[in-house]
């Protein structure tokens, strides 16, 4: 049974695409084709840090919300080629994407660090969208609820129910990111519900049922709706399909199919 308090998310990680030129031009054509939504949803974009100043202005008086793809747990210091919370967030962040998987297998990234930057985040008024799922190998071995688990467990430490209530979480799993491999609905659901279930054990379930949980992985228009029908998934983080105005747009319309 979906749980109508829970608003839906679409977030568009634009990853290390689009510059000072091309960003501010898809952040226009967003605008444009959101403009007749009419959907009570929440919808972010994600550019890389140079373009976040423009397309921040771009966005500026619609409903599109800007978010951050990174930063360091640290109020300021030196820290070569880091981004503080403030740094987002006077640049027009409301969200920031945190441990997404090419973070982790690229960059090293711990559960641990994962952590530090939630809780900073959250101190600072920023909207964490912590990223968490399993590698094929680690769902070939039967261990993708103890992966999410451990993830979940270790990058919420610290945190009370308040905090937790504020964050979202982006199960992920590596092996459909990028690849065109979707995880059925029922597969997602099924990690989500998990999920949700290592919460209830840690928050309780007031808290559990109302952190918003979006899947991603190669969501596409054409696969949106069958995602979004499934009870515990409450949007979705999408990488390529964020990159043409339309297709991003036409998975936020995929809501409208949610019963
Ligand atoms: C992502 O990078 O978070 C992602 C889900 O990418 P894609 O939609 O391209 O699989």
């Amino acid at each position: 049974m979906t749980d109508l308090t829970r608003r839906m998310i679409i977030v568009g990680n634009w990853k290390m695409f689009t510059d000072r030129e091309d960003g501010p031009v898809l952040a226009a054509e967003l605008v444009h084709l959101v403009d007749d939504l009419g959907l009570d949803i929440d919808l972010v974009v994600c550019p890389p840090f140079t373009g976040l100043h423009a397309v921040s202005e771009g966005l500026n008086g619609s409903c599109i919300a800007l978010g951050g793809q990174n930063m360091h747990w640290s109020t300021e210091g030196a820290y070569t080629g880091e981004v503080s919370p403030r740094m987002l967030l006077t640049s027009g962040c409301r969200y920031v994407i945190l441990g997404h998987s090419e973070r982790r297998t690229y960059f090293g990234e711990t559960n641990e660090m994962v952590n530090r930057k939630v809780r900073s985040a959250l101190t600072a008024g920023l909207t964490p969208i912590m990223c968490i799922g399993e590698t094929l190998a680690e769902r070939e071995a039967g261990e993708t609820e103890a992966v999410v688990a451990t993830q979940v467990e270790e990058g919420v430490q610290g945190l009370d129910a308040d905090g937790v209530e504020k964050m979202v979480l982006a199960y992920e799993p590596i092996w459909a990111i990028g690849t065109g491999q979707v995880a059925t609905p029922a597969q997602a659901n099924a990690v989500h519900h998990h999920i949700r279930h290592v919460l209830t054990g840690l928050f309780g379930r007031d808290t559990a049922s109302i952190l918003r949980i979006q899947y991603g992985g190669s969501v596409k228009p054409d696969n949106a709706a069958a995602l979004f029908s499934e009870s515990e998934i409450d949007g979705a983080l999408v990488g390529g399909a964020s990159l043409d105005a339309s297709s991003f747009i036409a998975i936020a319309r995929a809501v409208l199919g949610r019963s």
